[in-house]
């Protein structure tokens, strides 16, 4: 599941070819990602032009002449750019016809999100409205207030996106052993240095995929891959190797709804 450095970086990469671009014509071939009829969708897009492309969470925000696109990947997707003459993938969902010939292609893995919303009514739209400040600007110590407000178990409180928006369940497991805090942890019974230390780490290691293009599995929109590879994972997905500080076997838990993997030792549970 794309998060915080995927989904950073493709709207960083829309960013650097669409402004300026106006949309000649939209194909649908998943009607249900959109948030009007497709007719009434088409009327509305077709003919604007993109100003600006940025992302809160794991929402790309295109915005155009008049209102917002929206983009939510979901499980997964890709967004390729295609100069005119290359073909299009063969799995796609939406395809965006650009001013010169050129054009966007989206696809979900499984389902995705792209709305648009009229210009002034992005804070009535349903899922972006209530999203938390994004991982990467929330402050030192609006952080602070955030966890040592909170009852909810750490993990649970730092994937609700309405609390904090842009972590999901791939980078987080190494955020926590790096700041050697245990995903159950209530999140209020860390203390002011565990809270300032999980949010330097965690920022240090959302920076780094981005650093890297993102996770290796992921396309950025021209084909190319990410670089940041699971094996540089420290205890992610590493069920039974040794932990590289201790050598205590990591371990795989479950954690609400999700997995975890840690290492019992170095992140002992308070
Ligand atoms: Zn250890």
């Amino acid at each position: 599941m794309p998060e915080y450095p995927e989904i950073f970086n493709r709207a960083r990469e829309m960013q650097q070819v669409l402004p300026g671009r106006s949309i000649q014509s939209i194909t649908v071939l998943q009607e249900k990602c959109l948030n009007l009829p497709e007719a009434d969708f088409n009327s509305k897009v077709t003919g604007q032009t993109f100003t600006r492309i940025h992302s809160n969470g794991k929402w790309i925000l295109a915005e155009l002449t008049q209102g917002t696109l929206l983009l939510n990947l979901g499980m997964g997707g890709e967004v390729f750019f295609h100069y005119k003459d290359e073909p299009l993938p063969e799995k796609k969902r939406i395809i965006l016809q650009l001013e010169g010939e050129d054009r966007l292609s989206i696809n979900f893995w499984w389902f995705g999100y792209f709305h648009y919303v009229p210009e002034g009514r992005l804070h009535k739209h349903s899922m972006v409205s209530i999203l938390g400040p994004d991982v990467m600007q929330i402050s030192s110590d609006d952080f602070t207030r955030l966890v040592s407000g909170s009852k909810q178990r750490i993990k649970t409180l730092l994937l609700d996106q309405k609390r904090l928006a842009g972590i999901g369940n791939y980078y987080i497991h190494d955020i926590f052993f790096k700041a050697g805090i245990h995903p159950l942890t209530p999140a209020h019974n860390l203390s002011a240095a565990q809270i300032g230390t999980l949010y330097t780490r965690m920022r240090a290691e959302l920076q780094s995929s981005v650093d890297k293009g993102g996770a290796d599995y992921e396309y950025n929109l021209w084909g190319g891959k990410g670089s940041y590879a699971s094996d540089q994972l420290l205890v992610g997905y590493k069920e039974g190797r040794p932990c590289p500080v201790c050598q205590t076997e990591i371990i795989k838990i479950a954690t609400g709804s999700t997995a975890s993997y840690i290492c019992p030792s170095c992140q002992p549970i308070l």
